[in-house]
């Protein structure tokens, strides 16, 4: 059986940012459709988590803190993170950003790798989130992380590339240069559903970054992103996915699932070991493998600019 080696923990499906190009809070989000006060507020509880670190310590290595909302509000982060890295597990964590003044000191001790969220300067960057503060905030926490004796290496800014942030890219390499912080560039996840992007201003954008020395993730010639940046569906990779053996997600309400697969089942209801070994999970195993290995590839509609096949995000 393929037992997945990292988890993508939503710890609480809630956000204080509203980022214009989210899939839950923004504009077009899931979140925001369904009716934000529609979907209750869920958290995973400390006796749930400690049960789940127990049933998959050894097998699995790597934690990722990041998904439909923001880790760092759930009321006891820091107990959480403390004991994941007690026992053993390697902590990534993406985050916004603006909670790290308070939580510095424990993301340094606890966590390995952090990503930290910017996607223009100052009242830009704000006005993107929808929160006003918020760059100031990231800001001040992603100097924190990189001081004093827990100073941690592994932290970069992330910037979303939508056709209102284009303007902002100079600026932003030029503080990561100036600050020392590494910047990866990631295109927009949905931009059929955004304003269209301005192709040739696009290509040269890109140039810019590259010829400057930074990331952009898929990390693929200028061409193809523009396509990627079109509207009709896209595949990076259609005949290769192992992500969906590799990892799993657990939602704030517990429920187990990767990528585009049904409920897996519920970690109120069963131990994860079981529900790795269940047979909703290899069912659909055995579809992307299929999938994978026909003519056409991945499901051109429910793989369509897929996160996960991107190489920085796995
Ligand atoms: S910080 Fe993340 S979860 Fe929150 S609105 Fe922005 S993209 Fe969505
Ligand atoms: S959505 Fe498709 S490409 Fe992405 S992880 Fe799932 S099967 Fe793989």
């Amino acid at each position: 059986m393929n037992t997945p080696t990292s988890l993508k923990v939503d710890l609480i499906n809630d956000c204080n940012e509203r980022c214009s190009f989210c899939p839950y809070y923004g504009a077009e989000g899931r979140v925001i459709n369904e009716g934000l006060r529609l979907i209750p507020k869920t958290v995973l509880d400390l006796p749930l988590l400690t049960r789940l670190f127990e049933d998959v310590q050894g097998v699995v290595r790597r934690i990722k803190f990041s998904g439909q909302g923001e880790a760092s509000l759930h009321p006891q982060f820091r107990e959480i993170i403390a004991l994941a890295h007690s026992m053993g597990f390697d902590l990534k964590l993406i985050t916004n950003g603006t909670t790290l003044k308070r939580n510095a000191a424990d993301v340094q001790a606890h966590v390995r790798d952090v990503s930290v969220s910017i996607h223009g300067v100052g009242e830009v960057h704000d006005q993107i989130v929808g929160l006003r503060g918020a760059f100031d905030k990231a800001m001040t926490g992603l100097d924190l992380l990189r001081e004093g004796e827990g100073a941690l290496e592994e932290v970069r800014m992330v910037f979303v590339i939508t056709a209102t942030n284009l303007d902002q890219i100079s600026s932003i390499m030029a503080l990561s240069k100036e600050k020392g912080i590494p910047v990866i560039f990631y295109l927009d996840f949905l931009p059929g559903l955004h304003a269209p992007m301005p192709l040739d201003r696009f290509r040269q954008t890109i140039e810019e970054i590259r010829s400057a020395g930074f990331t952009v993730s898929p990390n693929l010639p200028v061409e193809e992103l523009a396509r990627f940046m079109s509207p009709g569906s896209y595949v990076l990779q259609p005949h290769d996915c192992d992500h969906v053996e590799k990892e799993l997600e657990i939602d704030s309400n517990g429920d187990v699932y990767v990528c585009r697969s049904e409920i897996m089942g519920n970690l109120h209801q069963e131990s994860m070991r079981s529900i790795i070994e269940g047979t909703t999970r290899r069912r659909f195993l055995t579809v992307i493998e299929q999938e994978t290995h026909s003519e056409c590839g991945l499901d051109k509609k429910l793989c369509d600019r897929c996160c996960y096949q991107h190489p920085l995000l796995k």
